[in-house]
């Protein structure tokens, strides 16, 4: 099975990307966000547990987090490939995720990393604030907090993967098609 990390801020175009690798691919599609917001509406217990942190624009904990992703990856053993958007987000995270695919006898193939500037990703979540609906793309304070947890905490997992020669960098400011096209070459390449 392919293991693909989908990884940038907030606003990189992950969900954009991940679709268009879905319809080539076949992938099964992972998004902790939007896992987290259907447990949230569905009042669940994690989703209950969740909320007070993504409402206020942080992560939620490892633990959870981490508790959560065991649960998805089982969802789908038969898949070709399995495309993890929004995780890992912290250097734990992807620890873990090495441990529970080793114990599959599976590893991440490819992590795509989509280079965006932080000017862009604010104009941007901005601009989806008008229709996604998201409570967190309301507020500038909120936006500025995701902001900051991505510089903070995530971006360190882009050396841990970069020590593996696993990473591969894309320019995410351009036309959605071209960016994809240079997503399938690396794809392509690895599969
Ligand atoms: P975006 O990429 O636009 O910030 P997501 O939908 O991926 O949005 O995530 C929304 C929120 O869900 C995050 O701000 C965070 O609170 C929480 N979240 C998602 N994935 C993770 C993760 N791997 N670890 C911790 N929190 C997460």
């Amino acid at each position: 099975m392919f293991y693909l990390v989908v990884f940038g801020p907030p606003g990189a175009g992950k969900g954009t990307q991940s679709d268009k690798i879905i319809e080539k691919y076949g992938f099964a599609h992972i998004s902790t966000g939007d896992v987290f917001r259907a447990n949230m509406q569905e009042k669940t217990e994690l989703g209950i547990l969740a909320q007070d942190y993504i409402n206020k624009g942080e992560l939620v904990p490892d633990a959870l987090t981490i508790d959560m992703l065991i649960k998805e990856v089982a969802k789908f053993p038969d898949a070709k490939g399995v495309i993890l958007d929004g995780f890992p987000r912290t250097v734990p995270q992807a620890e873990a995720l090495d441990q529970i695919l080793a114990g599959e006898n599976q590893k991440v193939d490819l992590v795509l990393q989509l280079d965006v500037t932080e000017k862009e990703v604010r104009d941007r979540i901005e601009q989806r604030a008008k229709v996604s609906g998201r409570e967190d793309d309301q507020k500038a304070a909120i936006v500025e907090r995701r902001i900051g947890e991505y510089f903070s905490k995530t971006i360190h997992v882009l050396p841990y993967y970069q020590q593996q020669n696993k990473v591969v960098s894309l320019n995410g400011i351009g036309d959605i098609d071209q960016i994809f096209d240079q997503i399938s070459s690396a794809i392509d390449a690895r599969i």
